[in-house]
């Protein structure tokens, strides 16, 4: 498959190049291999994206919800029947196997196409009687040029999950996907077009840091919507601050996930594996602290490491592999990293954790046991497959050490005990959170983050306060009574 995409940027309606900008090598990660090569935006690069967006969202605005909700759905079913193409290149762009990106990619960005787009033709405001006869109806309005920034790891679900509500409240996108996965983003922009979405209503440039502030502090941008670590959001919101601008900030996590010791163990250790090892560790709302009550953790702990051995660890185009690279050499060290830290602080390596040795990002997925809450890989977020297992005794203990934490992303528990299931989730101080599960993010369903992970919520009818705004408009019916 040739990955060399027609151009680095999509803006107005078609691919477009600019040679002047920094080169952008594209690595597989399962190899090391260069794939493609793009172009960082140039300044140029990135006005015209943003002076087209500010045009094509005036005629956008005007069509009415259902007119905009039937292209957003056009759009969904092109992803949905080009899923294996797109999951391919998904690979390509990020090293994870295709047997996950067959299955959570294109199709969970296709998903929030279509629920936005079902949704589009009923947003309206309100109407509000007052005294006196009296009345004042709201009108639900667009933002206007909406800024998308994302990370690596799911780079179509995120450019989706960002343009699907914008658009459907009748905004415009400019998109910068991460500089290590600029591939995908493209496609979601040519889909949108073939499915009938106006010259520059959405456009990709491509670039790293930089090419982000640029877009996030320039005055024609109404909103930014950014997916990555906290130290980017706080500069992100900072950046949009000075210009009163909406954000919606995804950010990272270091979230608990408490197994009692009445759940069902293969299932705890299934929601365990799911929430550390899926996409090489690579998740955002992954429960990287796995507190498992005394009872029972040399059973889960025996348990675990069985069900590790039997991980598929090769080729990602091979639909039998389950277990994919890291997505770049940097982020592998940055594990290897912690693993060394782990190991040094005196945590117990109890299996995986080796750099496998073949070109590419490859590691084994490494769990560590006797770990405290004050170790690094308890309390940083690490960003790869690194499970680590603290033990608890109490309900209260646990629920504590899992709170403190500054994260607040996600937070799950496996019990049988309905009423502690419940008690435990509302205690939980985290924006999403599972009971006798893990990691799902069906897009009917709120998604994001509290304290240091985030503001703001994706997906859902959650999603449409963040890219609409409310008009108030009083209608007095009778005389106006002035005093003098
Ligand atoms: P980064 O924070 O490094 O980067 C995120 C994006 O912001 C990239 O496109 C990056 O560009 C861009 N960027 C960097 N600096 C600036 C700036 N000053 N102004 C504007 N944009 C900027 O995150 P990663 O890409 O490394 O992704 C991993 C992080 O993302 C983890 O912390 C993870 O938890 C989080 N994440 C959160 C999710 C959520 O929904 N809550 C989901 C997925 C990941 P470039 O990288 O090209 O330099």
């Amino acid at each position: 498959m040739n990955v060399q995409p027609i151009a680095s940027h999509f803006i107005d309606g078609q691919y477009v190049e600019d040679t002047a900008g920094i080169p952008l090598p594209v690595i597989y990660p399962a190899t090391g291999e260069t794939i493609a090569t793009l172009h960082c935006a140039t300044p140029a690069i990135v006005d015209r994206a943003l002076a087209a967006a500010a045009r094509a969202q005036v005629a956008w605005a005007a069509m009415t919800g259902t007119e905009r909700g039937r292209i957003l759905r056009r759009a969904a079913d092109i992803m949905r029947d080009r899923n294996h193409d797109l999951s391919v290149l998904e690979t390509m762009d990020t090293g994870k196997p295709y047997q996950e990106t067959s299955v959570a990619d294109a199709t969970s960005g296709a998903d929030a196409l279509e629920y936005f787009g079902g949704l589009a033709g009923s947003l309206t405001g309100e109407h509000i009687p007052l005294p006196g006869g009296d009345w004042a109806y709201t009108i639900r309005e667009p933002l206007g040029v909406c800024v998308g920034i994302g990370a690596w790891n799911y780079p179509t679900q995120i450019a989706c999950w960002k343009t699907a509500p914008a658009l459907a409240c009748g905004n415009a996108m400019v998109f910068k996907p991460s500089e290590t996965t600029p591939l995908c983003a493209l496609k979601v922009a040519e889909i949108l077009t073939e499915a009938g979405a106006p010259p520059g209503l959405i456009n990709v440039v491509q670039g790293a840091g930089e090419v982000g502030a640029q877009l996030v502090t320039d005055a024609r941008v109404a909103k930014v919507s950014l997916t990555g670590s906290v130290p980017t959001g706080k500069k992100v919101y900072a950046a949009a601050a000075e210009g009163m601008k909406h954000v919606t900030m995804e950010l990272g996590g270091k979230s608990p996930l408490i197994v009692f010791d009445d759940a069902d163990l293969d299932d705890a250790v299934g929601g365990a594996i799911l929430g550390n090892f899926y996409s090489s560790g690579q998740v955002c709302s992954n429960g990287t602290r796995v507190f498992v009550q005394r009872g029972i953790l040399e059973a889960f702990l025996q348990r675990l490491t069985e069900r590790l051995q039997t991980a598929v660890i090769g080729d990602p185009m091979d639909p039998e592999t389950n277990f994919g690279p890291m997505v770049s050499e940097a982020q592998l060290r940055i594990a290897l990293d912690y693993i060394a830290k782990g190991v040094d602080e005196g945590a117990r390596l109890v299996t995986g954790g080796m750099r496998i040795d073949k070109p590419g990002a490859w590691i084994t997925p490494a769990v560590f046991a006797d770990v405290t809450d004050d170790m690094a890989i308890a309390r940083e977020e690490i960003f790869g497959p690194v499970m680590c297992v603290l033990d608890f005794d109490t309900e209260d203990e646990a629920l504590t050490r899992a709170n403190a934490t500054e994260f607040g992303l996600a937070a799950g528990v496996f019990t049988c005990d309905l009423a502690r299931a419940h008690r435990v989730a509302a205690g939980f101080q985290a924006g999403t959170c599972y009971i006798n599960s893990y990691n799902d993010a069906p897009v009917e369903m709120p998604f994001g983050g509290s304290k240091l992970s985030g503001v703001g919520r994706e997906n859902s009818k959650a999603a449409i306060e963040h890219y609409s705004q409310l008009k108030s408009v009083y209608v007095r019916m009778g005389r106006v009574e002035a005093p003098f």
